[in-house]
């Protein structure tokens, strides 16, 4: 049983402080919009943290990279939202980078799928997440984009009981 908002809260920090290190100009606001209704929820914990640092590294990647080509005016933001829903509970990433070309949206899930530079990406990090949440999880990963707006990676996870 695992407090899904608190993994979450903790993975975005780990992502940015890791980042951060890396790259003492790596710039980024953080936000987080938790439904505390969302709870104590049955998963692997170490699982779903890779695919939430592989989720929020991207955002940042992305907000990163449309900064580099916007200065001035931009202001680089990855925002993580949880919420309950009927379906169960429900992650969000949400970033306001340069979005997801057309022409490979269907190719991210994809395993070595990588626009990043040699050495820099692996390709592997969304077809593990699908894999960990559609396969070990039972549950659903989906993408939203918008070219020059951004993009929102969704995780849907079961909830087994109904919780009061
Ligand atoms: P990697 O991060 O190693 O490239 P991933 O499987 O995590 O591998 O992502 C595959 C590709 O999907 C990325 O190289 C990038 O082109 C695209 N992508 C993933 N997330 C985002 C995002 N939030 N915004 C824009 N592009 C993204
Ligand atoms: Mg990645």
């Amino acid at each position: 049983p695992t407090d899904l908002n608190k993994l979450a809260d903790e993975y975005l920090r780990l992502a940015y402080h890791g980042l951060r290190a890396k790259d003492k100009s790596f710039n980024a606001s953080m936000e987080t919009d938790f439904d505390t209704a969302v709870g104590i929820v049955d998963v692997i914990p170490q699982d779903i943290g890779r695919v939430l640092l592989n989720l929020v590294t991207n955002a940042f990647h992305a907000v990163t990279e449309r900064k580099k080509h916007h200065p001035g005016e931009y202001d680089p933001r990855v925002t993580v939202k949880s919420r309950r829903t009927d379906e169960g509970a429900e992650i969000q990433v949400i970033d306001n980078g340069g979005g997801i070309p057309e022409t490979i949206r269907e190719k991210i899930f994809q395993p070595f799928f990588t626009t990043k530079p040699t050495g820099e990406g692996t390709g592997l990090g969304l077809s593990m997440s699908y894999d960990i949440i559609s396969k070990g999880h039972g549950g659903e990963l989906t993408m939203e984009t918008a070219e020059g707006e951004g993009t929102v990676f969704k995780i849907i996870l079961p909830v087994k009981k109904e919780r009061t």
